[in-house]
């Protein structure tokens, strides 16, 4: 029997890239769901593989992104709560704002797709502990916004240098891919005590045990551009690795992933964009069929569900 492993995706629309960067256009709503989601939903189709959807509250809002969020519940995957804003501030939020935050983006997500959220992931791996208290308020079973990792400073630094912000926007954003706090949280599950006596079951996003460098495929896709000898072999490598230090992984997928600058002239920019979808496309396959070798891969509540089953005894006090 293979060990469990757990897949999602992080359903980011083209408005909430070009918000975090600081292009004013954002506002209006830009949206390319109608082209990615029939794209990834035939290719899980075609693996038969059941994930989870992080969806942002404000696009399950708006009645023009209606028929591909509806798709994504009818196919059976699994939905989660990615936020209402998609702010990756949120951590600055007050007590009142992350209740409704967490509220308006669970009532808006239910409607548009008749699902009820259970799992979060706050944007851009951003948490606080009055988010994990409102999420095990409204009886959500699982986080999974942490991300164990010590590049997030570099990834910062790399982003601040390609976005067009004012001080204020740099300020607000100074928190952005998470700090060093975030490398020292661990890669195994748990569950996160709240100061208000509650708790709630914590799913890290896997990085490489040990050296805690990230696995996801995004970066497994930007690898295959610069050293295409490498990518593959790194993966298998980091997933061997969870294996033999029984680390049970979950990754993650975003729409860039099936993307090219073909798609999305906005965002044509972005690193990972100059790749040619078809060639994205084979890595992620390559990458996909060697996780599901490893380890039954599911969706994350079904993960959350087996860890609950199997009794989690580690538990850590939420820190920012
Ligand atoms: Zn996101």
């Amino acid at each position: 029997m293979k060990p469990l492993a757990s897949l999602s995706l992080d359903l980011d629309n083209e408005w909430a890239y070009m918000k975090t960067h600081g292009d004013p256009a954002w506002d209006a709503f830009p949206s390319y769901l109608d082209v990615v989601v029939p794209r990834f939903l035939r290719i899980l189709d075609g693996l038969d593989q059941r994930i989870t959807v992080f969806i942002v509250g404000q696009d399950a809002a708006l009645a023009k992104n209606a028929t591909a969020l509806r798709s994504i519940a009818t196919a059976g995957h699994e939905i989660g709560n990615h936020s209402f804003h998609h702010e990756p501030w949120l951590q600055h939020y007050t007590t009142e704002q992350i209740e409704d935050e967490i509220a308006s983006a669970t009532d808006a997500i239910v409607e548009a797709t008749g699902a009820r959220p259970i799992g979060f992931r706050g944007p851009g791996f951003t948490l606080s502990g009055a988010t994990l208290e409102a999420l095990a308020k409204r009886e959500y079973r699982y986080d999974c916004s942490t991300f164990p990792t010590y590049i997030g400073p570099l990834a910062r630094a790399y982003y601040f240098m390609t976005a067009k912000l004012t001080p204020e926007e740099r300020e607000q954003r100074k928190a952005l891919f998470g700090s060093i706090t975030d490398g020292r949280r661990p890669l195994s599950q748990y569950r996160f005590e709240l100061a208000d006596g509650r708790s709630l079951l914590e799913i890290p996003v896997t990085t490489f045990p040990v050296v805690k460098i990230p696995i996801h495929f995004s970066y497994i896709l930007y690898a295959a551009m610069k050293a295409p000898w490498l990518a593959i072999p790194y993966f298998r490598s980091a997933l061997l690795a969870c294996r033999a230090f029984g680390i049970s992984p979950s990754l993650l997928l975003h729409p860039l992933d099936f993307l090219d600058g073909s798609d999305v002239a906005t965002l044509a920019f972005f690193p990972a964009m100059q790749m040619p979808k078809e060639r994205k496309l084979d890595v992620l396959a390559r990458a996909l069929r060697i996780y599901r070798d490893l380890f039954d891969v599911v969706a994350v509540g079904d993960h959350a569900a087996a860890i609950e089953a199997a009794g989690v005894t580690r538990s850590v006090a939420f820190t920012a």
